[in-house]
């Protein structure tokens, strides 16, 4: 059967400076590739998790699916259609089956719309406005789980919890088959990022949602994703099914990742991870297998080539000469 969504060896580049300045600063090369060759696939109801540090192009993958950014190469396929190579007009009626929930959910939220016109605004942009907008607003009000009377605030009106389900009221607008949620339990406490994973847990049951959810937080990607994927300077190092990767994670960066100690904010745990050294900058790319520099198990072929994608599993795969044994990763324990 065709997956939901394809995304088929996904490249990004992104120009850093204008051709004028890079002459001047003799920068051969002024571009860098934030996302650098990634496939995956989601399956119709089916949650990903993308995980990785700062940088690593989690929100350019997202950006690049909804037709934001252009692939520089590679493929996205929404239902067998190759989205990449349709023009903007063809691609609209796609921004229906596919919605985002930006990262910063109250900055992107304009400040002098109600919620009633922030969450109907879907059906005024396609075309439809002229439906019972009334009627629609309280109905995807009552999904999120806030009573009608939000109908009237405004968003300063709002606190981060709520102010998150109206954005997931806004994407669910126009019944999409797929969200993107990007960090949507960022800057949340603890208890109401429970209810917004609820919420989501619940539109999963309920509507068959496919989702792509991207978070720093290790506790979201356990406890709503059927699979994750593990970010390191644009490329998957490790993707697989999520209890099989929090068990037993092949690419030791994985492991550094999950095994960082629980954090009073789960917020935090990505970026508290015991790995030595800096991330590399994207202008300047380590050789061989990119993670070496940071490796606790690099060796002198590390060094020099880079790993190629080796399959651990059912759907489960990563790139690392020296992976973990499962054995080994017993130890790993996960942040709970
Ligand atoms: P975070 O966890 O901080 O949200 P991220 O994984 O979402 O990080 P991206 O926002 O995808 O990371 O950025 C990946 C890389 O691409 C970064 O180096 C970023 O500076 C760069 N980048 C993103 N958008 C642009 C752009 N429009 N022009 C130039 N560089 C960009
Ligand atoms: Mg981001």
């Amino acid at each position: 059967t065709t997956p939901l969504l394809k995304v088929d060896d996904l490249r990004v580049r992104f120009r850093t400076m204008g051709p004028l300045k890079a002459l001047a600063k003799g920068v051969p090369d002024p571009y860098i590739d934030a996302v650098c060759g990634v496939s995956f696939d989601i399956s119709e109801g089916e949650t990903l998790g993308l995980v990785g540090e700062s940088g690593s192009g989690k929100s350019t993958i997202a950006r690049a699916i909804m037709g934001l950014v252009p692939a520089e190469s590679g493929s996205v396929s929404f239902a067998g259609t190759d989205l990449t190579a349709l023009s903007p007009r063809r691609f609209a009626p796609y921004r229906r089956d596919m919605a985002m929930m930006f990262q910063d959910p109250v900055g992107s939220l304009s400040p002098r719309l109600t919620v009633r016109s922030l969450i109907t605004e879907p059906f005024r942009i396609h075309g439809t406005g002229d439906r019972d907008l009334d009627g629609e607003a309280r109905r995807l009000l009552k999904m999120v789980g806030l009573n009608e009377d939000f109908a009237r605030r405004f968003p300063h009106q709002l606190s981060g919890g709520q102010a998150r389900r109206v954005g997931v009221a806004r994407a669910l607008a126009l019944n999409p088959k797929l969200i993107i949620a990007d960090e949507p339990t960022a800057g949340l406490d603890v208890s109401v990022q429970g209810e917004i994973l609820n919420l989501f847990a619940r539109l999963q049951d309920e509507l068959g949602l496919a989702i792509l959810i991207i978070t720093h937080n290790l506790n979201v990607v356990r406890h709503i994703t059927d699979r994750m994927a593990i970010m390191y300077l644009g490329r998957f190092v490790e993707q697989g099914p999520t209890e099989e990767v929090f068990y037993t994670p092949r690419h030791p960066y994985t492991e550094a990742l999950l095994s960082a100690n629980p954090e009073p904010d789960p917020d935090a745990v990505l970026d508290r991870i015991a790995i030595s050294g800096e991330v590399p900058s994207l202008m300047n790319r380590p050789s061989g297998c990119e993670f070496h520099t940071r490796c606790l198990y690099a060796q002198a072929k590390c060094r020099t080539e880079a790993p190629a994608l080796t399959e651990a599993g059912e759907s489960h795969s990563f790139t690392c000469h020296y992976p973990l044994t499962v054995a080994h990763t017993g130890r790993t324990k996960a942040a709970s």
